[in-house]
């Protein structure tokens, strides 16, 4: 049972309980493990470059050399570790408050790192063991200036610029003061889009808008969209691994649809090809597969789970249904940037608005909710809720996802936050915010008992 690291990293409230001693010494106990050259980066929070420098100094005392990135998206520095160096770690706390920070450690192909490994990485924290090298084998700290110029060529080699150009989009691009204010808004305008940025000023305490990218934290992006006449706006969270997308009539896109465009849109170009997902992804995914040659793969919820599988099984392209979308041939992760380029090839390929795409798409409706629970009481239960529902069709992959012949609710608990999430799927919004309470009323059941 691993008892720092959640389903990707550590993430805690900075310099509380992510302190420089603790960053250190775990960055220490990853380098005892990699011995290598390792890239590090991070978002733009207020406490990033004060973790950074002690993951740094953790890193130099095993005898690693450093290779300093600066402020840039997560897919950014997996993308480098996966063509250059030996190991990486990014500082961020993703779509979380700016109070959080974390740490996320990346094996050598740049996926966040396996079971096994942090497993000896803890082991080697908590009995304050890592390997510190003797003074003159201390690591050396460089830069790659280049790094982000060629992260954002890498994802234009990966989509028709030409077309992108002669279709001369408007798009509003919102980046919540996160890292993708150093990538997105510079790729569309290479890309020839006509563009307006919007929290665009790398900013840690995120003034415009909380860096979650949900709907009614997108509220002023969907007026810009509408009052603008633009084709489409375009949202990431903190550390710009996930892109949301506004359509020009100002809806907001769920992520599972923008997934299962580009899903579409990929298996039809490579006419069929094995696409990797999670338990609590919609069946549109199924659907379009079904049509278009495609098989899929689901896993346990985690980015990082759905990247190693498509690694292992070659694998086309992958996602989740929150708007993360990976492409396993650029970045073994989430990746914020390629999305938005891929989504705007198709809009100018197929000469069509984003809205109507999106209505070409199978329909189903979803419902998340949450619900507060502490850690200790999260496996209890669980417990209780797979012997409660065990007369249904469940699929217990990760958390307990229950079939119906309405749709299906998968409850389960996060494993970075002390909550429980329900996330529901039906054929109507009512079915579908039916199935999501029942999920919720069957945790808060357990929990007042
Ligand atoms: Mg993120």
């Amino acid at each position: 049972m691993k008892r720092l690291f959640g389903t990707f990293g550590v993430r805690r409230v900075a310099n509380t309980e992510l302190t420089p001693e603790f960053a250190s010494k775990l960055a220490a106990s990853y380098g005892s493990i990699v011995q290598g050259k390792v890239a590090v980066g991070g978002d733009t929070r207020t406490t990033t470059e004060m973790i950074k420098h002690a993951v740094i100094s953790g890193l130099l005392s095993s005898g690693c050399d450093v290779v300093d990135l600066g402020f840039l998206p997560t897919p950014a520095v997996q993308f480098a570790v996966r063509n250059y160096y030996e190991g990486g770690i990014i500082i961020t706390a993703s779509h979380n408050p700016p109070k959080y920070n974390g740490i996320k450690l990346v094996d050598a192909d740049g996926i966040g790192t396996p079971d096994e490994m942090e497993i000896k990485i803890e082991k080697m924290f908590f009995n304050d063991n890592p390997n510190r090298v003797p003074w003159n084998d201390v690591g050396e700290v460089e830069t790659n200036s280049g790094l982000l110029e060629e992260y954002i060529e890498n994802v234009m080699i990966r989509v028709d610029s030409d077309a992108i150009r002669d279709a001369k989009l408007k798009v509003i691009v919102d980046c919540g003061s996160g890292a993708a204010c150093f990538t997105t808004p510079f790729l569309l305008r290479k890309l020839g889009c006509e563009v307006i940025t919007m929290n665009c000023q790398p900013d840690g305490f995120f003034p415009g808008r909380n860096p979650e990218p949900t709907e009614p934290n997108l509220k002023e992006l969907i007026e810009v969209v509408k009052a603008t006449g633009a084709d489409l706006g375009v949202a990431h969270d903190g550390d710009a691994d996930r892109t949301i997308c506004i359509d020009e009539k100002g809806n907001f896109v769920f992520g599972d649809k923008s997934f299962a465009l580009v899903e579409k849109y990929i298996l039809k170009e490579n006419k069929g090809g094995l696409i990797v997902t999670t338990v609590a992804t919609s069946s549109a995914i199924y659907d379009i597969a079904r049509e278009y040659g495609g098989e899929v793969i689901a896993t346990k919820v985690g980015d990082l789970i759905v990247a190693r599988e498509l690694k292992d099984r070659n694998g086309l392209f992958g996602g989740e249904e929150n708007g993360g979308l990976i492409f396993p041939d650029f970045v073994y992760g989430r990746d914020a940037a390629l999305s938005t380029a891929k989504i705007i090839e198709i809009i100018a390929r197929e000469r069509k608005p984003l809205s109507e795409l999106i209505a070409e798409l199978p329909v189903y409706y979803s419902e998340k909710m949450k619900i507060e629970c502490p850690d200790e009481f999260k496996q209890g239960i669980m417990q209780k809720i797979v012997h409660e529902t065990r007369e249904f069709e469940v699929d217990t992959t990760d958390g307990v996802k229950i079939i119906k012949e309405e749709g299906w609710v998968i409850i389960r608990p996060s494993g970075t936050e002390p909550i429980f999430r329900c996330f529901a799927e039906a054929k109507t919004p009512e079915e579908a915010k039916k199935m999501a309470e029942w999920g919720i009323s069957l945790v808060s059941k357990y929990l007042i008992k």
